[in-house]
């Protein structure tokens, strides 16, 4: 997904737009949280000017988009955080919180 979004942003620095955005858009819904992706997009859609039908076309992908309120995780006991947390509210465990990584919403929807 790297690759596509590198590639994509090649194409529309190249004044290839819409060829920029089938990539990106691509990418996009491999990695819907990816705030890069989300990014390049707009930067595409500014350099053509906010073609309305384009616009729609990235709302209808973005909407697909599944974003956890709570990424924070204890990995002792799996209590779940909106916020990185210094000490678990529920197994009392230090430093005991990671960022959970996030699946693609493809996967998520498939759960
Ligand atoms: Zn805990």
């Amino acid at each position: 997904m790297r690759a596509r979004l590198a590639l994509g942003r090649h194409i529309a620095e190249r004044g290839q737009p819409v060829a920029a955005l089938d990539l990106l858009f691509e990418s996009l819904a491999h990695n819907p949280h990816g705030l890069t992706v989300h990014q390049a997009i707009w930067r595409v859609l500014l350099q053509v000017g906010l073609d309305r039908s384009l616009v729609q076309r990235y709302v209808e992908s973005a909407r697909d988009a599944v974003f956890f309120l709570d990424p924070h995780v204890c990995i002792k006991c799996h209590y779940r955080s909106t916020e990185l947390l210094w000490q678990c509210p529920h197994c009392h465990e230090w430093n005991s919180f990671v960022e959970e990584r996030i699946a693609p919403a493809k996967e998520a929807i498939e759960m």
